[in-house]
């Protein structure tokens, strides 16, 4: 029996090459024009940055050249994920990003959800740029399908047994009547580890290949919902 589904994102609800692409390209177009506004969100990010420089007099164009930095170096960093998500905000709300996804996954998390059960995303990228992912889907918004959201911060890294634990501490559902969807190996591994119920998705046009003891879900028609 299953009660709730954890969700990955890229390569399995979505295409990877439709999410981390779009999502920095957008960021670097429009972060400078962001940093000339003067909401809340822009100055905790101008005060965040000006300390990491340790210059109080940074200009703004010295703060964007930093968050480029950041962005391009890969960097994990806690104001780079802020200016993110409020950048991205933005492209999702007025329409020049939206959240892409395959095209099993609307009506399958549409029947977890009237099925009782809990339908959770757990992604490398931030909560923020989740949330609006899901809400602004290209064929309308899947939120009200989705009961939350979990990232590196508020999760743990996904390769570790003990991140999944930190998820089912939280939503509360036994590891084994929790399924993980995901199309990496490693992550198939930590979720197995943790006690999760799990399925591959291995989908065509993507990287992952049915490896493993693991139930892959290519071979069962390739719907997400065929997985539960
Ligand atoms: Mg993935």
């Amino acid at each position: 029996v299953i009660d709730a589904v954890v969700l990955d994102v890229e390569g399995t609800t979505s295409p990877a090459a439709s999410v981390t692409g779009p999502l920095y390209d957008y960021f670097r177009r429009h972060v400078d024009r962001w940093l000339d506004g003067t909401g809340p969100d822009v100055i905790d990010v101008l005060d965040d940055v000006r300390r990491l420089l340790d210059n109080p007099d940074a200009d703004r164009y010295r703060v964007a050249e930093f968050l480029h930095l950041l962005l391009d170096s890969d960097v994990k960093s806690e104001v780079l994920k802020r200016a993110q998500g409020a950048v991205c905000h933005t492209g999702f709300t007025c329409g020049e990003l939206q959240g892409r996804f395959f095209p099993d996954v609307p009506p399958a998390v549409r029947a977890w959800h009237h099925a009782g059960r809990a339908v959770h995303v757990y992604s490398s990228g931030s909560e923020h740029n989740q949330r609006d992912w899901f809400a602004h889907a290209e064929d309308g918004n899947l939120s009200p399908w989705i009961t939350g959201y979990f990232d590196l911060d508020s999760a743990g890294g996904k390769t570790d047994p003990q991140s999944y634990s930190t998820i089912r501490s939280v939503i509360g559902v036994p590891s084994e009547r929790t399924l993980f969807l995901t199309d990496s190996t490693a992550e198939l591994a930590a979720a197995t580890a943790a006690g999760w119920t799990v399925a591959g998705v291995a989908r065509p046009g993507e990287q992952a290949r049915p490896v493993g003891a693991w139930p892959w879900i290519a071979a069962k028609g390739g719907s997400l919902a065929s997985g539960q």
